[in-house]
């Protein structure tokens, strides 16, 4: 990892008290951790907890007891984001000022019967990176008086970053730079070192919901900044949600990090593990007699290397 300035480096491990940690959690938290102590460098604890319906406290509890157990410590106090709504809302409220964000009123319903009936008729509705259908875009010019009567009665809407406008805006503000980042991990198709950002990939995504007002991609982008991050290090599989939080800063004159996206621990069947599986939950391994030491050997044993960086 770069040592780039004399400024003190902090990491952050940002785990969603929705499900049980298990050994991938365990191995980001690790690394994180080990890569503070290693350079003299700060570690946090984010809960990221903006989704209210899915978190729940015991979660939450079982987080704080894994990480002790795997020797981890961090700094107090714990930054729990559903405490911060009015932070990110802000920042929402900017973009839509600026008319880079918009009201939408597609129920998943209207939206799925959109992308049916397109690919019935042979066409192709893009997808996103993580393979679900793009969100239409013909509300970005949805007359506006007509969305403030529909919000003004109630209706349920999202708010929306409207990508070609906010692409066009980052453009300006680049003055001839590309967007992009510099990954001193690897990407899922061995992308490494500098990466160009194709946040269009994502079409126009969701910034605040109804049952919860903010975004995962608004409020770790903006926590990270806020938070003073200068590495993020993360799961590949966060790779291409890189390319949004790129976008983000740049809209928002945030600083940025340092990437690194690190290989995961994949399950007997070569799948990504799942929180609801209690087989590879570190309580289970916990539980069976396994020290925190047993499972740094299980890393390398996979390729994922805790110390020199040498990832699989
Ligand atoms: N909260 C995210 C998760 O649990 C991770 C966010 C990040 O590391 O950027 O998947």
């Amino acid at each position: 990892m770069d040592s780039q300035s004399s400024r003190q480096a902090v990491f952050r491990f940002a785990p969603s008290p929705n499900g049980l940690l298990h050994l991938g959690h365990a191995y980001s938290a690790l690394l994180n951790h080990d890569l503070a102590r290693k350079t003299a460098g700060r570690f946090l604890l984010r809960i990221e907890d903006i989704d209210t319906a899915r978190c729940r406290p015991e979660y939450e509890e079982a987080i704080h007891r894994d990480l002790r157990w795997l020797g981890i410590t961090w700094e107090e106090p714990v930054r729990r984001q559903s405490e911060h709504f009015p932070f990110y809302q802000q920042a929402l409220e900017n973009l839509i000022d600026r008319g880079l964000a918009y009201p939408s009123f597609l129920s998943r319903g209207e939206v799925r019967e959109r992308v049916e009936r397109c690919e019935a008729a042979g066409g192709t509705w893009p997808r996103d990176p993580d393979g679900a259908p793009c969100y239409p875009t013909e509300e970005r010019t949805l007359d506006r008086p007509r969305a403030e009567r529909w919000i003004a009665e109630g209706r349920q809407h999202a708010w929306r970053l409207d990508m070609e406008a906010a692409i066009a805006a980052a453009r300006d503000r680049l003055a001839g730079r590309p967007l992009g980042w510099t990954d001193t991990g690897c990407g899922p198709q061995g992308e490494t070192g500098t990466i160009a950002a194709r946040p269009e990939r994502w079409g126009d995504i969701i910034l605040s919901r109804p049952d919860a007002p903010s975004s995962y991609h608004l409020s770790v982008t903006l926590d990270d900044a806020l938070q003073g991050v200068t590495h993020v290090v993360r799961g590949r599989d966060l790779f291409n949600a890189t390319a949004v939080h790129r976008l983000l800063q740049v809209l928002l004159d945030l600083p940025e990090p340092a990437y690194h996206h690190h290989g995961l621990v994949l399950g007997d069947d070569g799948r990504k593990l799942s929180k609801s599986n209690r087989d590879t939950g570190i309580a289970a391994y916990r539980d069976k007699g396994l020290s925190p030491a047993d499972l740094r050997l299980l890393f390398a044993r996979d390729g994922l290397v805790l110390d020199g960086l040498r990832l699989g």
